[in-house]
């Protein structure tokens, strides 16, 4: 069996660490780690390395998805490297919350630019290569706010609700070129990002969740899996939701 390559942006931590982890125990995909912090990509790639699989190749590289220039040089050397690309999983973000009257310039366009701009620049390259190899799977990592809202996030929920435009968009556009392109959307989950939310916020959020339990990454990383796998084949431009039912 051939094997497949995969690149999941923001990797070196959090959700997209546990989807590069997940992929890795597959057996027949390697992995490029690609994150704004290359030291911590390259703990990632060595912790994947030391799963031990045969012929497993986990590949660090320091990646500013804002960053046309950064986004460019990285898919030329997954390519130098690989010479191919299955696989591209849009997870790179940040949130810069609080309420519109405080929200300044730059929290606006941070935010839009590495959580929106970041998967179309990501996109779009993964697309040439893809298009070429007739076979490809994109995911792009929303949230349940882009259904819901959230006060305080009007930045994050615009980039999590313009990712679905992207994804809808998208794999229409490239659905006969055995492309599919599809979104996961987590609820709330267990990671460095949601590990700063004052207590109160997250009991209230608990109250909304009927299984009772925050989301761990294993739970994303699982329906991300599917979607990027060969087997999903007939699914394009769809959401999963990855929420404990806190959204139906
Ligand atoms: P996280 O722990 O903060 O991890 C995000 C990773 O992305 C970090 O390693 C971060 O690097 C990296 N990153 C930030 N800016 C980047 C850039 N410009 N280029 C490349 N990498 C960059 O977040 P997470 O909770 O795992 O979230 C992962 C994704 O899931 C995000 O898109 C998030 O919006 C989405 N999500 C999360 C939740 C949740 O409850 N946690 C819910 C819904 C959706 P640094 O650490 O160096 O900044």
């Amino acid at each position: 069996m051939e094997r497949k390559v995969a690149l999941i942006t923001g990797s070196a931590r959090g959700i997209g660490k546990e989807i590069a982890l997940t992929f890795a125990k597959k057996g027949d995909i390697d992995i490029v780690v690609a994150d704004i912090n290359l030291d911590d990509s390259k703990a990632t790639a060595i912790e994947i390395q030391k799963l031990g699989f045969s012929g497993l190749v986990a590949e660090p590289f320091k990646l500013n998805v804002a960053d046309s220039a950064s986004v460019t040089e990285v898919f030329k050397q997954i390519m130098d490297k690989f010479g191919r690309l299955d696989i591209l999983v849009n997870n790179a973000g940040i949130t810069r919350d609080t309420i519109i009257l405080r929200m300044k310039d730059e929290d606006w366009e941070s935010v839009l630019d590495i959580n929106l701009k970041g998967a179309f620049l990501c996109s779009r390259e993964a697309i040439k290569i893809m298009s070429k190899q007739r076979y490809g799977r994109i995911v792009n990592i929303s949230s349940v706010v882009a259904f819901m809202g959230n006060a305080g996030q009007v930045n994050y929920s615009a980039s999590k609700a313009g990712l679905l435009g992207l994804t809808k968009s998208l794999a229409r556009e490239y659905a006969k070129r055995g492309i599919t392109v599809n979104a996961v959307a987590p609820g709330f989950i267990k990671t460095a990002m949601t590990d700063s939310l004052p207590d109160k916020v997250k009991e209230e959020m608990m109250g909304a969740i009927p299984v009772g339990r925050f989301g761990e990454a294993q739970d994303v990383a699982n329906a991300v899996s599917f979607l990027a796998s060969v087997e999903a084949e007939y699914i394009t431009g769809n959401v999963i939701h990855v929420n404990g039912g806190m959204y139906m």
